[in-house]
């Protein structure tokens, strides 16, 4: 039997730490150490910003965004191209593209991907509102952004079969080599990618 070193509250804390990405019960249990140690500076303002963030944050109704005004502040810039809907599989992925600054358009977020082994079918994700914004006579293409893995690919050709009939153009990222890629390195599907998708120079 293991020795009990911590009462009841620090280990709810651990184990509810030890649930988010990237964090086992090890570094869980190290994070907890350095909040309670550091109740004014962090745990304090941790657990402020934890109250606001469930006050304030909420989910986008539009695009699936999280932020504390609805609709969110994506939707709502008049600056953005309202002809080109970006459709990614979470927020994680709009925020890169935001920091990227590559496109200046509005978003989807489909809130996952298909995974039919995990019970993840089309209704648990944010299709049927994409559709609905697809038939807007505003938009006029659709862009797949989701992750090059076999559930993100699949939903891709998911989500342009039931574009199939709406007046869109639906398109994907490019594959291929990536920038400063040396090819003796790339695996045997990023190649084979990139020779499928080559073009004249
Ligand atoms: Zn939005």
């Amino acid at each position: 039997m293991s020795r009990k070193i911590a009462g009841p509250e620090i280990e709810r804390l651990v184990q509810l730490l030890a649930r988010l990405p990237g964090l086992g019960p090890r570094s869980s249990r190290k994070a907890v150490l350095a909040l309670l140690k550091r109740r004014n500076d962090l745990l304090l303002p941790l657990s402020d910003a934890l109250q606001l963030a469930i006050a304030k944050i909420a989910e986008c109704p539009v695009c699936g965004n999280l932020d504390t005004v609805s609709p969110c502040s994506v939707c709502a810039d008049p600056r953005r191209d309202p002809s080109l809907i970006v459709v990614v599989e979470e927020v994680g992925d709009l925020w890169a593209l935001e920091r990227a600054n590559v496109v200046s358009a509005q978003y989807h977020v489909l809130g996952g991907h298909l995974s039919p082994l995990d019970g993840i079918g089309p209704e648990r994700l944010n299709i049927p509102n994409l559709i609905a914004r697809a038939r807007s006579p505003d938009v006029k293409e659709i862009l797949l952004a989701l992750n090059a893995t076999v559930e993100g690919q699949s939903t891709a050709h998911y989500i342009s079969d039931q574009l199939q009939g709406i007046d869109v153009a639906v398109s994907r990222l490019a594959q291929g080599v990536p920038i400063g890629g040396e090819l003796d390195y790339l695996d045997d599907g990023t190649l084979a990618a990139a020779f499928k998708a080559r073009r004249k120079v």
